[in-house]
């Protein structure tokens, strides 16, 4: 049976971070949706640009889109034993979605870590943060600083601040989350696979924790 992961919890909580712990740990690929539109972004695609359209300001990219998007993420053979999502569902609509999919492949949501922490702590985190042009792995200025300043210590390539990283629209999208993403904490709570996780701790802590639940 393939395993499906959900990342769910506000921006900033260290999602990604996690996720990639856990992508390793379970040898199954790590599917960020943000990570795919600024790839897009990158190459200059029609939906790259669409996409930045609404990223830019902290709202979110409209559903048909971003589904048709992780549709066709989906269809890639690696996903075939499973993937750990990041940023994806983000609204009632996506999360009924991706059930819809997965059960094309004869598998389901199995686990859905809620990783909380309370807005100052996100503020700070994402204000703070550095992230790689060549892959976005995610480092911080203060709690998880690169080896060497401005450079990746997984493969070397450039850090950079996001654009959406800035003050104003690190607001925008807590608010954004709050309204839009917030119902899925019942909706996965109602099938059972919701786990709390306290994301105020360390990265060590908190990936202890969740790989604790993970061999439950
Ligand atoms: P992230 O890298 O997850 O913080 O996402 C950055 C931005 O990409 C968000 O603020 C949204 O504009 C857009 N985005 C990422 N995932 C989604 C999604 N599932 N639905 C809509 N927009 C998204």
């Amino acid at each position: 049976m393939p395993t499906y992961i959900v990342m769910l919890g506000p921006p900033g909580v260290g999602k990604g971070t996690q996720a990639k712990v856990l992508a390793s740990q379970l040898e199954l690929p790590h599917i960020s949706s943000g990570d795919i539109f600024r790839e897009n972004l990158k190459d200059g695609t029609e939906m790259g640009k669409l996409a930045q359209t609404y990223m830019s300001k902290g709202e979110l990219v409209p559903d048909d889109v971003t589904i048709a998007m992780i549709r066709e993420r989906f269809e890639r053979p690696d996903c075939k034993n499973g993937a750990i999502l990041d940023g994806f569902p983000r609204t009632p609509a996506q999360a009924v979605a991706l059930d819809k999919m997965l059960a094309v492949f004869g598998g389901k949501v199995n686990m859905v870590p809620f990783i909380m922490a309370p807005d100052e702590v996100l503020i700070e985190r994402l204000t703070g943060r550095w992230t790689c042009r060549a892959s976005g792995h995610i480092f911080h200025e203060k709690f998880n600083q690169p080896r060497q300043a401005g450079k990746c210590d997984i493969d070397g390539s450039e850090l950079y601040q996001r654009e959406d990283d800035k003050v104003e629209t690190v607001v925008k999208r807590i608010q954004v989350y709050l309204q839009q993403t917030t119902p899925l904490i019942e909706f996965y709570k109602s099938q059972g696979t919701l786990v709390e996780i306290n994301g105020a701790q360390p990265i060590d802590e908190v990936s202890a924790q969740l790989l604790s639940f993970l061999n439950k």
